[in-house]
């Protein structure tokens, strides 16, 4: 990487104390999911929120501004130096465009929605949550007209999660992922292999110990560097990145579920090995970390779901497994480990859904947002509107708020926007792993433990850029087309029409 236009050197050692702040911040957050004692709260919440003031003077400071301004107006700007400033007018968008003001009633306004939401959904009742959720949702309408937007508001709030992502991409994706995932839902119902019951598996106890060291195994063998991070305990699990050389993971370990963590530590491995693949001499600067939330979901999506309920990762994994659970898997083979791996089972809950009905759970998300957001819908009828989807999508109803429309955490904290990352992780990975497909063996890298090549295909591609693509562009380089749901709805058909024989 060259950096010459003495503006974009300028801004890149004025960011650099930005990155700093934001590791700093990141370590006081890991700290606060994996070890924090319980009084200690309200003092943490000190310590970050005056970080966040810190990071957000950096931002504001006007000599910082006035250099992203003359490095804007540069000519003749290398293909480093421009997406340095790219990412840097896309970051700084926020803390630029909206009012101070604002900013801080909205870091207020969702602390304590974040405490409400947490009481109504202890409580099951959306109306304790309901007034606080009205203020954040009218504070995240005005941080839309501040930030900006050509067609429609929400338009602006996609966009901070996933650069250039679109309402109006969202209603052709989801409305094809609605159609095509609930004809495929409705065959796997009917089916005879659905109507056995192949929960006994999980109804045994699997000891902790076991699947911590079950977890360590995998992530070894997918390349997880453990000289550059490590795995810890959290009720939610997440990746998080502390600076260079320090990508941490968490995992949790259900006594009835040996597969959850197994998952986890693929999906969570899989964010890990984006961030440990980037080139160093990103590290600090605007290049740095995955470039989208779509993006690095998709990365953690493949190891999950492409490779880890693939039946050949089952296969190769089935020694394992049943060296440390002889008795509990004896009588197990790869295909009922697999079916296990890969039940399909609509539910209320949407971390808990397997890979055909996900989806759908993140397409009524999209579809209530894109309503709130653009005014189409009432704050008071979301709960009604919640039922009657979940209905009409999985054919299921939660009957209650605590399972339904309060069951996740991300409106409090006036994250709209972010659910339809989830979606765009799972199609991005389909669409890669297609093409990944052309090139490598990849059924029979996986059946042999060959990971290292796949790992290998990924940083070539994907991983060692960063920052410096964006998604759409990115897509492109890779796949050569755009982005499309019809690589995963095929991926899916494939798999489930044999494991379901339709
Ligand atoms: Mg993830």
């Amino acid at each position: 990487m060259k950096i010459e236009n003495i503006y974009v050197k300028k801004l890149v050692s004025q960011y650099r104390e930005i990155s700093l702040l934001n590791n700093v911040s990141a370590l006081l957050s890991w700290d606060l999911e994996v070890n924090l004692p319980s009084r200690a709260m309200e003092a943490r919440s000190a310590q970050s929120a005056y970080l966040t003031k810190l990071t957000s003077d950096k931002w504001l400071d006007t000599d910082f501004k006035k250099t992203l301004e003359k490095a804007q107006e540069a000519r003749n700007l290398n293909a480093h130096e421009k997406a340095i400033v790219r990412n840097l007018v896309q970051g700084a968008k926020f803390y630029h465009r909206v009012p101070q003001e604002t900013i801080v009633n909205l870091s207020e306004t969702t602390s304590k929605a974040f405490f409400a939401w947490r009481e109504a959904r202890e409580k099951n009742k959306y109306k304790l949550f309901e007034p606080h959720l009205k203020k954040v949702i009218a504070l995240s309408k005005i941080i839309a007209e501040h930030i900006g937007y050509s067609d429609k508001p929400y338009d602006a709030l996609l966009d901070m999660y996933e650069p250039g992502f679109t309402t109006k991409e969202g209603k052709v994706i989801f409305g094809s992922l609605v159609k095509e995932l609930g004809a495929l839902l409705t065959k796997i119902k009917k089916s005879q292999a659905y109507l056995i019951d192949e929960n006994k598996l999980l109804t045994t106890e699997y000891s902790p110990t076991y699947q911590k060291q079950i977890a360590d195994f995998v992530l070894n063998k997918i390349g997880y560097d453990f000289s550059a991070g490590r795995m810890d305990v959290a009720a939610h699990p997440f990746t998080i990145e502390l600076g260079a050389g320090d990508v941490r993971i968490t995992n949790r370990y259900s006594p009835h579920n040996f597969i959850e963590s197994v998952m986890v530590a693929m999906h969570e491995g899989g964010h890990a090995l984006y961030e440990q693949g980037i080139v160093r001499e990103f590290d600090g600067t605007p290049l740095a970390g995955g470039v989208s939330l779509g993006i690095h979901e998709s990365q953690s999506r493949f190891w999950e779901n492409q490779v880890g309920r693939s039946r050949e990762f089952v296969e190769f994994l089935e020694p394992v497994l049943k060296a440390f659970y002889q008795k509990e898997l004896n009588a197990e083979t790869a295909e009922s480990l697999s079916k296990a791996f890969n039940m399909v089972r609509p539910s209320l809950i949407r971390v808990e859904a397997d890979e055909v009905t996900y989806n759908l759970h993140i397409a009524l998300r999209f579809e209530l947002e894109e309503a709130i957001i653009n005014g189409k819908i009432k704050v008071e009828d979301l709960p009604e509107v919640w039922r009657t989807k979940m209905k009409k999508y999985l054919g299921v109803e939660p009957k209650s708020d605590s399972e339904g429309v309060l069951q996740d955490v991300h409106w409090s904290h006036g994250s709209f926007g972010y659910f339809p990352t989830y979606t765009l992780g799972n199609l991005y990975a389909a669409q890669f792993t297609f093409f990944m497909k052309r090139e490598l063996a990849l059924a029979k890298l996986i059946r042999e433990g060959d990971f290292g090549t796949i790992l290998s295909w990924q940083r070539k591609n994907i991983h060692q850029y960063g920052s410096l693509y964006w998604p759409k562009e990115l897509v492109k380089r890779v796949t050569g087309k755009p982005l499309s749901p019809d690589y995963f709805l095929d991926y899916l058909k494939k798999k489930y029409s044999e494991m379901y024989s339709l």
